[in-house]
């Protein structure tokens, strides 16, 4: 591979021509090769270019800056140079991390360590590239690593999760004693035989806002205590059957109030999962909560099927369904559809994004399929875990 630099091209030996005051020319490849070298240099971001052996190619001067080194570092080796670690302080192997790589990786969860033991957060995205076209194909490519300091994005992202934690958290109990105070007073209202339209549609509006502040508190806190990384998975054996079965039953009442029909279809021969209850009950419900919300009529189906080392759940609607665009951003933070349908129910766009976030920590693996005006199926595959909450070795 043809070794490139971005520094200005050193001016070539003079020639007695060059005494006459005749200046070369510049062929096409210098034009470009300085298109290049300033289009890279102007970039806010950091860029280095690595070779198949991890040797530094091309870099500019905010790679530098990022690297802390006021030296050229071209023809080194980017394992020399680049000390990251991850959140919990543990090495990055960097050599490991290139060598798995089909296409991109990028994060925002490693930190850059430098010898007087300093740290700054990085954004870093590594691609796979081609640095050259030819018959040796087994070396052409490289790597491109983007750069980025995100030091104080990340003090800010920390900052609003403490407030939202801490909210969260006081909110929590008056919420709680409104909502059962709230329950309480429909209850005793519809025993009372009082017939009284415009009470009754103020108690049970009351009650409809107050269900929806505590499920979004809810979200709320667990996204705080997932983004802090305060989750705790604590593996047990769960009974699919009667884990599938219990949610039916909770939603039996939710999905007749709105003319739906709630089905279960179970694989016989489901045996014993070990994972968090807690969470794989979470994540079903946020899928069952969005069917029922979502669709007019038909039915929603849960089900649970045998799959190698773990269990398949699904969720399966027969409502508005979701368009191409949208399915790549349901598990966004906070998005919600532009559908006018989405927009008459109530929601804050964060289910779907503490589910995908509950999953990564069970390393279960979510699957959308859907139609447009069809419905939808959310799959999630749940795998065995260590009591750790490592998968299973013998996966
Ligand atoms: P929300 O509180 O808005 O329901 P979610 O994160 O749970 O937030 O879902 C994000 C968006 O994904 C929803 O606003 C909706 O547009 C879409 N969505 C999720 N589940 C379904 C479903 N079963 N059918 C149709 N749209 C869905």
């Amino acid at each position: 591979m043809a070794k490139t630099t971005n520094k200005p091209k050193k001016p070539a030996a003079k020639s007695s021509k060059q005494h006459t005051n005749t200046t070369k020319k510049p062929d096409k490849a210098d034009i470009e090769r300085e298109r290049l070298s300033s289009l890279i240099n102007s970039m806010a971001d950091g860029v280095i270019a690595i070779d198949s052996d991890g040797k530094v190619v091309i870099t500019n001067g905010a790679a530098l800056d990022i690297l802390d080194s006021n030296v050229s570092i071209s023809g080194k080796s980017i394992y020399r140079i680049l000390h990251l670690v991850d959140q919990s302080r543990q090495k990055v192997d960097l050599r490991k991390v290139i060598k798995n790589i089909k296409g991109t990786h990028s994060t925002r969860d490693w930190l850059i360590q430098y010898s007087d033991g300093s740290e700054v957060n990085l954004y870093l995205s590594i691609a796979q590239v081609r640095l050259g076209y030819g018959k040796d194909t087994e070396h052409m490519h490289g790597y491109v690593l983007l750069l980025r300091d995100i030091t104080r994005e990340k003090s800010l992202e920390e900052e609003r999760d403490e407030f939202i934690s801490v909210v969260s958290h006081e909110l929590r109990t008056p919420i709680a004693i409104s909502e059962g105070n709230i329950s309480n007073a429909v209850f005793l209202f519809k025993r009372s035989g009082i017939n009284d339209p415009v009470v009754e549609n103020a108690l049970e509006q009351a009650h409809e806002q107050i269900t929806f502040l505590s499920g979004m508190m809810n979200d709320l806190a667990t996204l705080s205590r997932a983004e802090r990384g305060k989750l705790n998975v604590e593996v047990e054996a769960i009974n699919a059957h009667e884990l599938v079965n219990q949610l039916v039953s909770t939603y039996q009442n939710d999905a007749k109030d709105k003319g739906i029909e709630l089905k279960c279809e179970l694989d016989p021969h489901l045996e014993l999962l070990h994972s968090s209850k807690l969470y794989v009950k979470e994540v079903l419900q946020n899928f069952i909560t969005n069917s029922i919300k979502y669709t007019e009529k038909g039915s929603v189906t849960i089900g649970a099927k045998s799959r190698e080392n773990g269990v398949e759940f699904f969720v399966r609607d027969t409502g508005i369904g979701i368009g191409k665009s949208d399915r790549e951003k349901v598990f966004d933070k906070f998005f919600r559809s532009e559908d006018y349908r989405t927009r008459q129910n109530s929601g804050t766009g964060l289910g779907l994004y503490v589910t995908m976030k509950l999953a990564k920590l069970l390393h279960a693996e979510i699957d959308l399929e859907s139609q447009l005006n069809h419905g939808s199926t959310f799959t999630v595959y749940v795998p065995n875990l260590e009591p750790a909450g490592a998968p299973d070795k013998t996966a």
